[in-house]
């Protein structure tokens, strides 16, 4: 679905991101495990189309979406995106922090969509209330609806579980497994927890200092680091 080639963005001399090439397969969760620092929030801006590359190209089944000359916008790359901080509109209620993408749909099919999520994520009983009064485990069940709400056939989410306690952590990560499994839809997650991205990727691509340093399933990775490095990533420390 996504094929991403040795691609390259610097700041200020810092190698951000430095000659990635990775390939999403369709319908799959790939997992992206790093360190703090190690340029994994930069790889989704430059999927995204947020970020501009200077090297390498990004490509949708064949077309380009960013390379040497070409720089498709975001909101033409058909992704959704979910941030670190999950931000929501603080301003519109539930049911239109989910509906603010789909202007496009009549009013009958918009509510539809926006109903059918809301049973998804399980917080049809929410619809008309402001962000301010959700917990963060429902906040960010919303900010995967909204996500969703275009049907992308890509979705990208930046650590969508940190700042949940353990019990929200373990309902919101079932919740987004269910949705992407129901919806068919590919995404790439990342994460700095081993666990969860053991148990949750169906690959793993374990990134340090702005490269991917091993790509494979989950038990490939786990039962065959492919150096130190990629084996303390994994939780294993000798
Ligand atoms: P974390 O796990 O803490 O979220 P990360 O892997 O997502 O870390 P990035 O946010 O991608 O890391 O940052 C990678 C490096 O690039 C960091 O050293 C960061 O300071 C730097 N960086 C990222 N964006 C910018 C920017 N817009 N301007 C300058 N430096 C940046
Ligand atoms: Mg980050």
């Amino acid at each position: 679905l996504l094929e991403i080639t040795d691609v390259k963005r610097a700041f200020g001399g810092h190698k951000a991101v430095d000659g990635v090439s990775l390939s999403l397969n369709e319908g799959e969760i790939t997992c992206l495990l790093g360190p703090s620092g190690c340029g994994k929030s930069t790889l989704l801006r430059l999927i995204s189309g947020l970020e501009t590359i200077e090297g390498g190209t990004i490509a949708a089944n064949g077309v380009v979406l960013s390379g040497k000359g070409i720089h498709v916008p975001p909101e033409k790359r058909d992704m959704g995106f979910v941030f670190q901080d999950y931000a929501l509109f603080p301003h519109l209620s539930v049911r239109d922090n989910i509906g603010f993408g789909l202007k496009h749909l009549s009013v009958a099919e918009r509510d539809e969509r926006i109903n059918s999520l809301l049973a998804t994520v399980r917080l049809s009983d929410k619809a008309k209330l402001y962000p301010s009064s959700l917990s963060g485990g429902e906040q960010q069940r919303i900010a995967l609806a909204r996500a969703l709400a275009r049907h992308p056939r890509l979705i990208l989410l930046d650590e969508p579980f940190s700042g949940l306690d353990a019990h929200l952590k373990s309902e919101v990560r079932e919740a987004t497994l269910n949705i992407l499994e129901t919806t068919g839809t590919t995404a790439i997650m990342v994460t700095h927890d081993a666990e969860e991205a053991l148990s949750m990727g169906h690959a793993l691509a374990l990134m340090n200092e702005g490269k991917i340093i091993q790509t494979g399933t989950p038990e490939e990775c786990y039962f065959n680091p492919a150096s130190l490095v990629a084996a303390r990533l994994l939780g294993e420390t000798n």
